[in-house]
């Protein structure tokens, strides 16, 4: 920051060391001077490009992208018909496919998007050499598409917006030129990065290098297959590569749970996982971006967290960041409980103490002579439908018909099971006055209501809460 604070303040004449002017334009982060209502602001006034029709569907083609997204599987394509694929090309070919996939998730994502970790500079030229050779844009400007998508996930303002449709996050977006400039994100500290600069400078040519070329050689000069090394190892291996990065904006914005938090559209799916080299806990990873960690348990694939991983043991990479586990944990929580709180809300419940009639013991004994009303912890209930159910027999319950049965049913007779009482409270149809007053908890309450899922705003109107609960049944008494 002391940089920065520097380059503003200092023209670059007073500046005893100046540097070139466009390293020094770049230090400058990109959104240090936006107003503070940028995200509403640009949302409600940028103005879309036009909407994409047939007539002006050429001039919105970014051709670029189409070249390269249709002649790489063209090239595979052809070369499967033309070609025999022998094993040693397949399995470098696969091996390949790994290599610059990591140079991806281990490389332009996970330590120059996230900064999720530090890497040595041996690590740093493999990492960019291998994304290299996945073909998908320099660093720079991957990863500014990139933060810009965590900043403004699901909005107009994310490049890859996920709310447009499976495809446009997939493709879409880079094939047709896009309604909305993606959000201002910082890339400023990459600029420095002399290894980000060195890939931007060459990019061509390494490009051709690592995407093309070295694939080929190794193949023709490891076992003379030069034409099976291009078709497989370089245009077939390109498109499997291409495809798994755009999975993880667009499978894992749309396949399986969010465990999490589900504000937004990223999920968690064991498939995304395996077809984008462990990228699949993208639920985790939007929560938690800065770990180095994609899926968190054991079991679960993340050969790139496994990746970053050896190279911290082998001294090449440090600074591995986890986000607390605590804080991990309450995300899981909340998602539990919105989920059991769906369960809780599919429930019928008994009917709350407030609907329920205040009835004097008198009009009690008198309505309790037409129908089978019994007093138990405080609450009438009608246990006329109930009668020929009870397993303890019909007796006990005529027995105690307009009484008091609490004690009975709390032991006295037989100590109730807990589904016993969440079944009576379904029967309850009046608050007997003034019998409520002791016993409130454990007898009024059924077992089912005493451990319950709340919104925070819902606590203090509680009848089930404490100290209001007791003061809203004097209200109701008084
Ligand atoms: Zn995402
Ligand atoms: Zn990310």
């Amino acid at each position: 920051m002391s940089s920065v604070v520097e380059t503003r303040k200092t023209s670059p004449s007073q500046n005893p060391t100046p540097r070139p002017k466009s390293v020094e334009k770049e230090e400058v982060p990109a959104d240090i001077n936006i107003p503070d209502n940028y995200v509403a602001w640009t949302l409600k006034n940028q103005k879309p490009r036009p909407p994409v029709t047939l007539d002006n569907l050429l001039q919105n083609i970014q051709w670029v992208s189409l070249a390269v997204l249709t002649i790489t599987p063209s090239i595979a394509i052809y070369g499967l018909c033309t070609h025999k694929l022998q094993w040693a090309t397949f399995v470098w070919s696969v091996i390949y496919y790994f290599i610059t996939g990591l140079g991806i998730t281990a490389g332009y994502h996970r330590l120059w998007a996230h900064r999720s970790y530090n890497a040595s500079k041996p690590l740093q030229y493999f990492l960019a050499i291998a994304g290299t050779g996945a073909v998908e844009g320099s660093i720079k400007w991957w990863c500014r598409g990139h933060r810009a998508h965590h900043r403004y996930t699901d909005t107009d303002l994310d490049p890859y917006n996920a709310h447009k449709g499976f495809w446009y996050s997939h493709i879409g977006w880079m094939l047709i030129k896009p309604r909305y400039k993606p959000g201002v994100a910082d890339v400023s500290d990459l600029s420095k990065n002399t290894v980000i600069r060195w890939q931007h400078r060459w990019y061509i040519w390494l490009i051709i290098g690592f995407g093309f070329l070295l694939p080929t050689a190794v193949a023709g000069l490891g076992w003379g297959d030069w034409k099976g090394g291009f078709f497989f190892a370089g245009a077939g291996r390109l498109c499997f590569v291409h495809h798994s990065t755009f999975c993880v904006n667009s499978l894992a914005h749309w396949l399986g749970e969010t465990p999490f938090d589900d504000k937004h559209t990223p999920r968690d799916h064991f498939v995304t996982a395996l077809v984008t080299v462990g990228e699949g806990y993208h639920n985790f990873h939007h929560q938690f971006p800065m770990d180095y960690r994609n899926a968190i348990k054991w079991y679960q694939y993340d050969p790139t967290k496994w990746f970053i991983w050896v190279c911290s043991q082998l001294g090449l990479a440090s600074h591995l960041k986890i986000f607390p586990e605590n804080e991990v944990r309450k995300g899981q929580l909340t998602m539990q409980l919105k989920r059991l709180r769906q369960t809780q809300e599919g429930l019928v419940w008994a009917p709350n103490v407030e609907e329920l009639p205040v009835i004097s013991w008198e009009s009690f004994q008198e309505q309790a002579a037409k129908r089978p009303l019994i007093v138990i912890a405080g609450f009438i209930h009608d246990v006329s439908d109930f009668l020929d159910e009870h397993p303890g027999g019909r007796h006990l319950l005529v027995k105690y018909i307009g009484r008091d049965a609490t004690t009975a049913f709390f032991g006295g007779v037989y100590d109730h099971s807990n589904a016993a009482h969440n079944l009576l409270s379904m029967k309850r149809v009046g608050i007997l006055h003034g019998g409520t007053q002791h016993g409130l908890q454990d007898k009024s309450i059924p077992p089912a209501q005493r451990l319950r899922i709340a919104r925070y705003n819902e606590l203090g109107g509680s009848p089930y809460n404490s100290s209001t609960a007791i003061s809203d049944n004097e209200g109701l008494l008084g």
